[in-house]
């Protein structure tokens, strides 16, 4: 992962985990719990500031529901979308048309 060379810099620079992980999450990075305990054993952090960050972040949390939201809403009419239909029922688009 040669992107979490800037976050390695933050890390080195004493920078606060909120500035860490938006960094993270600028660089795309979808491990950021796996990421985080990597640095605690490297002991660059602790387990309970990974917790705080990771498992008390309500937006990283909101944004995946926004991802999974927009998977459950038609792409045609926008209708909402149960898991288990594999097509609108409204306008009949296949809910994994343009993925
Ligand atoms: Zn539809």
């Amino acid at each position: 992962m040669r992107n979490t060379e800037r976050i390695q810099t933050l890390v080195n620079e004493g920078a606060t985990t909120d500035r860490i992980k938006e960094a993270a999450v600028e660089e795309g990075m979808v491990t950021i719990l796996a990421y985080s305990l990597q640095l605690v054993q490297e002991g660059y952090t602790t387990l309970e500031e990974v917790e705080r960050v990771t498992f008390t972040d309500t937006g990283l949390e909101a944004e995946l529901k926004a991802k999974r939201k927009s998977s459950l809403e038609c792409q045609t009419c926008k209708a909402e979308l149960q898991p288990e239909w594999m097509d609108c029922p409204y306008c009949l688009t296949p809910r994994f048309a343009n993925n």
